[in-house]
């Protein structure tokens, strides 16, 4: 079983990353047209349905802006003409993907396989190839900056760290299959690098980090919340030397508070299952687009282009790195500002400001009243992957009651509702709300929150007394 790993690639990509991250604007921009002209050039010749839709495209010649855009619905139900390797087919990669024990396994012995759902209520499957896994590698190596340079410089290869992931990992989500296939090139990470998952009950999730002790944890910024609260009452008791997140928005004061809490520096980044490696924040703090390897396209609701220093209404992105499942145009759906000034990094990639998800944690009563917290992507990925829902809104209403909003009618919203409501009695029973009413309300679309963003778990403005 190979895991998808070639180190002479890798080292070349990583040193490339290293250059252009000097060559400056002309670099970037050099860059980007090469690797273009060389991804609509594969996307044509190899894939059945970029033939038909980029018809009349010259490569090279043709300007992106007037290339048609694509969503990810466009391209899931034509999945097979999509892939450019005629190996690959929906259905059975959707059994390999039923397959927890296959997570972070190479596919068909050289791919990398991702499953998502997103924001966009339509899940995807992600194919990469081994150049698009080189590629993101070498961006996390060299794009990535570190707190601690001096320790890293002694252990580029984290032989001495103890990660900890807390996230969703039973299934096959670009992070945890990104982390375990890692495990399978490098030995030594079987014992350093461990997942957790955040469908355990905290107290669980706590007593099995006290006994890992990491020294980083890569997390979701809401997930991190919890543990600083958790270190905060003294039931965690870890002391690590970074926190990595990542997935949802990091607010400025989210921040402060696990900085604070867990007496480290946090450092965010930006990533999707449509291209693993978006973005880092530099030493100042800010967030870098990994322009060299893609392209992203501000848009606002009517997909015209948005200028720097404006916020978007969503984002077109085009994967310059990956030739198996090629994306260009692609509406990713996040929004995003461009900022219109260069970092004092000295970084020439620009600057970018992304809105993320901004689901509320819940609170809830457990037992004798004591405040019993949900994780808002754990109450989603119960809906999706245990209930099969996709497009739904999750509302608080007081301490013991959970409204969940279904877009959905007729005989098969009636079995989805069971199934929803199943789920999340069991989640909820697992972490303590003893007391746990769901209500179901059919046929509702979800309304948009703070960030004009559909949210999809929502808080009630009451609060357990601490
Ligand atoms: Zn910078």
């Amino acid at each position: 079983m190979t895991a998808l790993f070639d180190p002479l690639l890798t080292s070349a990509l990583t040193l490339d990353a290293l250059s252009a991250g000097l060559a400056g604007h002309d670099g970037i921009a050099a860059r980007q047209h090469l690797r273009l002209t060389r991804s609509l050039d594969a996307a044509m010749r190899g894939s059945t349905f970029y033939r038909e839709h980029l018809r009349g495209v010259i490569p090279g010649v043709t300007p992106l802006r007037n290339l048609p855009t694509v969503t990810r619905g466009e391209l899931m139900v034509r999945f097979d003409d999509w892939v450019t390797d005629p190996k690959l087919k929906l259905g059975d990669i959707r059994q390999f993907i039923a397959n927890p024990r296959r997570i972070g396994e190479a596919y068909l012995d050289k791919y990398m396989i991702w499953e998502s759902s997103g924001t966009s209520h339509q899940p995807g499957v992600f194919v990469q190839d081994a150049h698009a896994m080189a590629v993101y590698d070498a961006l996390e190596a060299v794009r990535r900056s570190t707190p601690r340079l001096l320790h890293r410089c002694f252990d580029p290869m984290f032989q001495t760290e103890r990660v900890a992931f807390v996230g969703a990992i039973g299934g096959h989500f670009a992070s945890v299959a990104s982390i375990l296939r890692l495990r399978r090139i490098n030995p030594w990470m079987k014992t350093s690098v461990r997942c957790f998952s955040i469908m355990r009950a905290t107290g669980s999730l706590v007593n099995e980090l006290n006994a890992f002790a990491p020294t980083v944890i890569v997390t979701y910024p809401t997930a991190a919340l919890v543990l600083a609260d958790k270190t905060t009452r003294r039931s965690l008791r870890v002391t690590p030397q970074e926190v990595w997140t990542g997935g949802e928005k990091l607010t400025v004061s989210a921040r402060q508070r696990i900085e604070h809490a867990l007496g480290c520096t946090v450092r965010d980044s930006y990533g999707s299952s449509e291209f693993f490696a978006m973005g880092w924040e530099c030493a100042r703090g800010r967030m870098h687009a990994n322009t060299d390897w893609m392209i992203l396209e501000p848009i606002d609701e009517h997909g015209r282009p948005v200028p720097a220093g404006q916020r978007s209404h969503s984002t077109l992105l085009t994967n310059l790195a990956n030739h198996v499942q090629p994306l260009i145009r692609y509406e990713l759906g996040d929004q995003l500002t461009m900022s219109p000034k260069r970092c004092e990094c000295g970084s020439p990639l620009p600057v970018i400001e992304v809105e993320g998800r901004t689901d509320d944690l819940l609170e809830m009563a457990g037992r004798d009243g004591q405040p019993v917290i949900l994780l808002p992507l754990a109450l989603t990925t119960v809906l999706e992957d245990e209930a099969g829902v996709f497009d739904f809104q999750l509302r608080q209403r007081g301490l013991h009651t959970l409204v969940l909003l279904l877009n959905m009618q007729g005989p098969q919203a009636a079995d989805a509702a069971a199934r929803c409501r199943t789920a999340l009695k069991r989640f909820a029973a697992a972490q303590g709300v003893t007391l746990c009413r769901i209500m179901i309300e059919l046929g509702k679309p979800a309304s948009a929150g703070r960030s004009g963003k559909a949210q999809r778990v929502v808080a009630s403005k009451v609060h357990v007394r601490h």
